[in-house]
């Protein structure tokens, strides 16, 4: 080795304990993370989750205790009053971070709320994109086991939360809707006995609505959740039946639930096509149009049948991203104009962004949402971690299978070897990237999508397509708050829910 890497190599090592005992003037640091956000600005966020929006190279000159009281007598203040930097070795209300902390996390007091029951795999439609690989309708043998049922009740009862929601997916749910029924009966009954709070939802395309389903619902209080992919056009496009009327059958669906349900019992849910991707402002019209006043914008997933037709479903990030700031600026148009009109995704991020309380959304959380607040009874008995991991063992990749309803108990499911091995990738403040990220109290973890795209639950963050997207939107929203006043209080309306 030559004398020049010797000297490197000697710089890396620790030094003596005395030398990291700050400080020798000024102020302590305390954990904190940076993003440069553009060419002028930087943000530093802490630990739990508070952020400055400062001046490019202010991060440097905190590093290197160049900010005094007398210099940046504001920015001093900002910086102590925020926990970035302390007077004191232990800051005298560390206790205050600390609850913080706690509260940021208090999504995992109550372990598993979402309990996905996939009553059939059987559909109508042959949508192009679709993640669950159907079956025909007339097939039963994708039909949900009355036996499977109870079983997955019984673990749905065994769940420490209070308050759990049971969903209803397929396929097409209402094609099985006497599954439906039978279920709801017994979960209410067992609800009872357990002392628990459950709510239904039925995730459909709506078009086998009959009056009497709509009756039901009603009476049980069940919530609907549809798909509308943006105006006829696009929608019949995405979603295909064989008598091309998806979108007529699904707008007249909302129009019945909202009649009878309510306005708020029933939401939509976008996916995102190539088609799509050229429609940012078609797609926001339309649902503004059809009286909703919020939309999720969502990519595709990479997984089941949407991988076997690229042409119509691959695209890269950058395009989602460029679709996704259109739609964005014509959602906030309309709330400039006075019209309550939020995106969903920005307001999960956001609302992790603005208060100091947990999101407890599946897909942005750290521990990730799987186990801890959902799990999935297949049609066929199988239990995945999440929606997604079932979409990849429809491709034959049982890697996220945690049992079996025929025979595994809730301890062998929730806490056996195969969950222990996914939370080894389910933390983003252990992940390689996500540990030294500013935006990791933002973001979350995906060891699903990770394995999807990368091949390993652990994933690489330079090259993963679930972190440049994220990265991109969360550094998107602070640059527009910070930029301007106005995009500010439109977003602290979207969290709070103020119309
Ligand atoms: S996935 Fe990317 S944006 Fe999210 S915390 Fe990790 S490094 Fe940051």
């Amino acid at each position: 080795m030559n004398d020049t890497k010797k000297a490197e190599r000697k710089t890396r090592k620790f030094l003596e304990a005395d030398y990291y005992q700050q400080p020798k003037e000024g102020y302590f640091l305390l954990p904190f993370r940076f993003h440069r956000l553009n060419g002028q600005k930087e943000i530093l966020v802490n630990e739990v989750g508070d952020f400055l929006v400062v001046p490019t190279g202010t991060a440097e000159r905190v590093i290197l205790r160049k900010i005094s009281p007398a210099t940046d007598e504001v920015l001093y203040g900002d910086l102590i009053a925020n926990f970035f930097i302390s007077e004191e070795q232990i800051p005298p209300l560390l206790n205050v971070l600390s609850t913080r902390y706690r509260t940021k996390k208090s999504f995992l007091d109550y372990f598993t709320s979402l309990h996905i029951f996939v009553i059939s795999l059987r559909c109508e439609h042959t949508c192009h994109y679709c993640q669950v690989s159907r079956a025909s309708e007339d097939k039963n043998a994708f039909d949900m086991k009355r036996h499977h049922i109870d079983k997955g009740i019984e673990l749905m009862m065994q769940s420490p939360n209070p308050n759990v929601t049971m969903e209803f997916q397929g396929g097409e749910a209402l094609l099985a809707f006497d599954n439906i029924v039978y279920a709801v009966e017994k979960a209410t009954q067992e609800a009872v006995r357990k002392n628990k709070h459950i709510t239904y939802v039925i995730c459909t395309n709506l078009a086998p609505l009959t009056d009497e389903m709509l009756n039901y619902c009603k009476e049980h209080d069940i919530l609907i959740s549809t798909s509308l992919d943006g105006p006829a056009f696009i929608h019949n496009k995405n979603r295909h039946r064989p008598q091309k009327n998806s979108y007529e059958l699904v707008i007249q669906g909302i129009q019945r639930c909202r009649a009878v349900l309510g306005e708020d019992r029933v939401s939509a849910l976008v996916t995102t096509s190539v088609l799509s991707l050229d429609y940012p402002q078609e797609i926001v019209d339309e649902y503004y149009t059809q009286g909703f006043r919020s939309i999720f914008l969502r990519p595709i997933s990479p997984y089941g049948f949407a991988t076997r037709n690229e042409k119509k479903n691959k695209y890269d990030t950058a395009r989602f991203l460029e679709f996704y700031k259109k739609a964005l600026a014509r959602i906030i148009d309309y709330n400039l104009k006075g019209n309550f009109f939020r995106e969903d995704y920005a307001s999960i991020i956001l609302k992790k962004v603005m208060t100091p309380f947990p999101v407890g959304y599946v897909d942005l959380q750290s521990p990730a949402g799987m186990i801890n607040n959902v799990i999935v009874f297949n049609y066929d008995g199988k239990i995945y971690a999440t929606d997604e991991s079932r979409m990849l063992a429809e491709m034959n990749d049982f890697t996220f299978q945690l049992g079996h309803l025929e025979d595994s108990t809730y301890e062998e499911i929730f806490y056996g070897e195969k969950a222990q091995y996914l939370a080894e990738a389910w933390t983003n403040e252990s992940l390689p990237g996500c540990s030294e990220c500013a935006f990791q109290a933002y973001c979350g973890a995906d060891p699903v999508m990770n394995y999807a795209t990368q091949g390993d639950i652990f994933g690489y963050r330079p090259t993963s397509t679930f972190c440049q997207r994220n990265m991109e939107i969360i550094r998107y929203l602070i640059e527009l708050m910070d930029s301007d006043k106005k995009i500010e209080n439109i977003f602290r309306n979207w969290v709070t829910g103020r119309s």
